[in-house]
């Protein structure tokens, strides 16, 4: 392993006691803050579990699948890194336990450890800490993250590796930073030190000395259990921090930045720099605290449960609202409900100013979401497809305006008019990991069109996650009954984006603009979205 021999920085940050802790959040407003402070940052998220990328798990046990714009499937605290800092991030800044034992046994197989007993201390872990390498590549500070809490079985290797990297770089380089949680005890009336001081022991007992330790509470922990964290853990009291709830992420970095964690950092890790500039961040704060008026948006999907499973969609919509400074309010609406209900669609979309459709996979829930769809689009209400919205859109419009009432798409069933089909290469049955459209993708624009108005721009990029496409043999007929391909991949003829003409604002895009959404520049078509509701 090459050592390195630069003044190349790393923070590896390690959550304790529970898991959910916010500590993607917690890196991610770090390295908005170094960033902010001159310092070429990046990041990395390292995830114990063995899927070798989260794209074959359920959004409801994991929360969205993240994609980066080189075609990764990755953990959605990327969509974190990404939206907090100026960074675009690779397939190389996320990998997964299942990544490095593939790797590892596939060398094995190949022979490259021939004579030799495969182990995970050295062999997984000095996979580990290339990968870690690779990662920090024209860097001059990374931002590692272990998924997970310290004492899983599962993590060990990586806090193993962790030890070893600081030892290979010197450790003068390395801080490690323990987010750990102090719960509250309503029946005692005070917060407990106890679980973060049996966290930190079990983090010591593997070798890792935590330099910084960063309280996740409800409401700020009393003095006297800072003391004893400080103690206990053997941490100066300056160097003790606390995150506490908030009513909008985008209040951490700043939070962070008052307790004066960003200054804490870089004098620990001997770096000069100056004050941040936190400008942006005070900005997007003021629109929140601010807000002029309100917007409700519809959004009809079908994991109702979990917040996490649209995670880039509800940020993206937020950025939009703080765009228009404007408060938003998201009424989802489970299409799986629409589906037989015999209540008026009215009913369900009572205040509702702008209908959204995102993505999703499988046939449950599409009859709701095509109901809402055709609501949109008789009562002009602003509609924005993405997605599985965008070919559910093509359908809808497909079995009521052209009257094919047998319109379907190829996912959900065996025989009809395939207005949406798989992709050339992809099929019901194929291999399932990493085997979809993904990534970044070119998209003309339409002269004209709504797209060019909100775009602005003739070519645009776009990430991409899907397997079936808009089937170019219905193309014309559809142009025929009034809907426009405003977007399109002209390399590969896939058509991208569609919209309708006699209606005020009805626009569907194959692709995932969420991915690419930023508090401080909110994307286009979320922003234009907005905009057509509140008026
Ligand atoms: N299920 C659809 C497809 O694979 C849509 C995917 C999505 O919405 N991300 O094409």
């Amino acid at each position: 392993m090459a050592k390195n021999k630069t003044n190349k920085k790393y923070i590896f940050i390690t959550g304790g006691v529970a898991s959910s802790l916010g500590k993607g959040l917690a890196a991610a407003s770090m390295a908005s803050l170094l960033e902010r402070r001159g310092i070429t940052v990046t990041m990395l998220k390292m995830d114990p579990y063995i899927n070798v990328d989260p794209g074959t798990m359920n959004p409801l046990q994991h929360g969205e699948v993240f994609v980066t714009d080189d075609g990764a499937e990755t953990d959605l605290d990327l969509g974190h890194y990404e939206r907090f800092t100026s960074l675009t991030l690779l397939k190389k800044n996320n990998f997964t336990s299942g990544q490095v034992y593939l790797k590892v046994i596939e060398s094995e197989r190949e022979g490259k450890y021939l004579g030799k007993t495969v182990q995970v201390v050295p062999h997984i872990t000095e996979e580990i800490k290339r990968r870690i390498h690779l990662a920090s590549e024209s860097a001059d500070l990374l931002i590692g993250e272990i998924g997970g809490t310290v004492g899983d079985i599962e993590s060990s290797p990586f806090l193993e590796a962790i030890r070893q990297f600081a030892q290979d770089v010197g450790q003068q380089n390395v801080l490690l930073i323990h987010l750990v949680l102090v719960p509250y005890m309503k029946a005692a009336g005070e917060f407990k030190s106890k679980p973060a001081q049996h966290s930190v022991k079990e983090l010591r007992s593997l070798g890792l000395f935590p330099h910084l330790i960063i309280c996740r509470a409800e409401q700020e922990v009393d003095e006297s259990i800072v003391d004893k964290i400080s103690m206990f853990c053997n941490v100066p009291k300056q160097n003790v921090f606390q995150s506490i709830d908030v009513d909008s992420i985008y209040r951490v970095p700043l939070e962070l930045h008052r307790q004066g964690l960003d200054e804490k950092i870089i004098e620990l890790l001997g770096i000069w720099t100056a004050s941040p500039d936190i400008r942006e961040w005070k900005e997007v704060i003021d629109s929140i605290e601010n807000p002029k008026g309100e917007v409700v948006i519809g959004v009809v999907g079908k994991y109702t449960e979990l917040h996490e499973s649209y995670k880039s969609l509800h940020e993206s919509l937020d950025h939009a609202a703080i765009g228009h400074q404007v408060k938003l309010k998201v009424q989802f609406i489970n299409a799986k409900e629409l589906e037989n209900s015999k209540t008026p669609l009215d009913e369900y979309f009572q205040g509702v100013q702008g209908i959204l459709v995102p993505g999703g996979f499988g046939e449950s829930g599409i009859e709701g979401k095509i109901r809402a769809i055709e609501y949109a689009r008789t009562k002009k209400i602003p509609f924005f497809g993405i997605c599985l919205g965008m070919q559910l859109s093509v359908i809808e419009f497909g079995r009521h305006v052209l009257k094919l009432k047998n319109a379907t798409s190829e996912e959900f069933s065996l025989s009809g008019d395939f207005l949406i089909h798989y992709m050339e290469g992809q099929a019901r049955e194929g291999k399932k990991g990493g085997s979809m459209r993904l990534g970044a993708y070119g998209c003309s624009v339409e002269k004209g069109s709504l797209a060019e108005k909100v775009y602005q721009s003739s070519e645009i990029s776009e990430r991409h996650r899907h397997r079936l496409e808009v089937n170019n043999d219905y193309v014309e007929k559809l142009k025929s009954g009034g809907m426009i391909f405003s977007g399109m991949n002209k390399e590969l003829n896939l058509v991208e984006m569609v919209e309708l003409a006699d209606h005020p604002y009805f626009i569907a895009c194959q692709f995932h603009p969420e991915f690419k959404s930023r508090p401080f520049s909110p994307h286009p078509l979320f922003y234009s979205f907005l905009g057509a509701a509140l008026k």
